[in-house]
């Protein structure tokens, strides 16, 4: 069966070269109940959704991304992601609003500075799309826009003083947001940067207003090579005509394309859902990168999977999906922790070097492990334990410099999470 990608239809009074014009979109993107009175037939939970939601989470979607959703079904999985709930503003006493603890990893205002080798610069905080289940939404949607000319001159001479920094993730809210010139500055302010040898970008701008990848664009990420590029799709439906574009325009100029999705409640939670995304994905030559478990922020209880759940998807897939197509199912420990890992577990049991597992179609086997006698050292390791010592021996990423950094914060930005034996 050939994968094919259809095209958007523009909503009626619309041209076709509106729809496709990336700023017009952006002009006319939905935030208030009005603007999606006029394309959805809403239910009352979803108006009360209206009035409440806001207080927690900015509402905006653009008219693209909106054509994905069902207009009738509120339980559409599109709909699910750019859609207000009643029930975001219950609370809830696992979720929070800093699920990562980026806050207190904030060394300048714009940086977030968590593991030893990469910071996260925080270039915008202004997004085409409010996902429902975004994690930061302590700083997303908050009218901070680009930083002023003191915060970005702060980041840079914090990255500058930092030679363990070998990777920028530019950030925010979304960075392809920005203006071609203002992305064009940041992108050389980056590269004048000696020991910054990795750019990365992560954008929902491909899945939610594709138009804005344009050829010249995509010459301004190439020139700052090697810039790698985050895409965000979650959902097959996801993946038209103009995404498919876009994806193709930014891999032929070189760029090399990974995608992060996140479970999400009765949106992805299905192994057929994630499989028709990942191949869809790789036929496109983007890699399928990530699986996140949907961090626990304010307001997304009803879009969590239980990690059981994750696990039972991620099983299903492994062996019957291209290790190219498959992504890594992983969750960051909230508070702070960082990422770690999630693999169903196949070993059956171990005595001495002996394992024993059954794999992914019930077939049963032993690996029997070398003698750690065998072990040898790389005879040419002195060549690179210098580098490897800049980073293994950098604070970021120690429990205990974080909570000496966490005392030395003002009351209101310290760490109020108690630990669940403590409630
Ligand atoms: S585009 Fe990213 S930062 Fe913006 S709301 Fe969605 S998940 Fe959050």
């Amino acid at each position: 069966m050939a994968l094919e990608f259809h095209s958007t239809e523009p909503f009626s009074g619309v041209s076709r070269q509106e729809w496709l014009d990336s700023s017009w979109q952006m002009r006319n993107s939905f935030e208030r109940l009005t603007d999606f009175e006029k394309v959805f037939e809403l239910t009352d939970g979803e108006r009360r959704a209206f009035e409440t939601a806001t207080q927690l989470f900015r509402i905006r979607v653009t008219p693209y991304y909106a054509s994905l959703a069902d207009r009738t079904n509120p339980d559409d999985p599109i709909r699910r992601i750019l859609m207000p709930h009643s029930s975001e503003t219950l609370g809830h006493e696992y979720t929070l609003p800093d699920p990562l603890g980026e806050n207190q990893h904030r060394p300048v205002k714009r940086l977030v500075h968590r593991y030893p080798d990469r910071v996260l610069f925080l270039v915008t905080d202004f997004c085409n799309v409010y996902c429902r289940y975004c994690l930061r939404k302590h700083f997303t949607g908050q009218d901070q826009a680009f930083p002023a000319v003191g915060e970005y001159e702060a980041a840079l001479l914090y990255i500058r003083s930092n030679p363990a920094i070998r990777e920028v993730i530019l950030s925010g809210g979304d960075p392809l947001t920005l203006s071609d010139q203002r992305l064009q500055q940041v992108l050389q302010d980056l590269r004048a940067i000696d020991h910054v040898e990795i750019i990365r970008v992560g954008s929902r701008i491909p899945v939610v207003n594709p138009m804005r990848i344009t050829t010249e664009l995509a010459q301004i990420l190439r020139r700052a090579a090697p810039v790698f590029f985050m895409a965000h799709f979650n959902h097959p439906r996801e993946l038209t005509a103009e995404a498919a574009q876009a994806l193709t325009t930014l891999v032929d100029h070189g760029i090399p394309v990974m995608n992060q999705m996140v479970l999400l409640n009765g949106v992805n939670n299905h192994p057929a859902i994630v499989q028709a995304l990942s191949r869809r994905l790789l036929y496109l030559r983007v890699k399928p990168y990530y699986m996140f478990q949907c961090d626990p922020s304010d307001g997304t209880r009803h879009l969590q999977t239980s990690v059981e759940e994750s696990l039972e998807i991620q099983r299903e897939l492994w062996g019957r999906l291209s290790g190219l197509a498959m992504p890594n199912l992983s969750l960051d420990i909230p508070g702070g922790g960082g990422k770690v890992g999630l693999v169903p577990d196949f070993e059956m049991g171990r005595r001495d070097g002996h394992r024993q597992y059954r794999g992914w179609d019930g077939y049963e086997g032993e690996y029997i492990s070398p003698d750690f006698s065998q072990k040898l050292t790389p005879e040419d390791v002195d060549r690179y334990i210098a580098e490897w010592n800049l980073i293994r021996n950098s604070p970021y990423g120690s429990a205990a410099t974080r909570r000496e950094r966490d005392d030395s914060q003002p009351p209101d930005q310290r760490d109020q999470r108690q630990s669940p034996l403590e409630r």
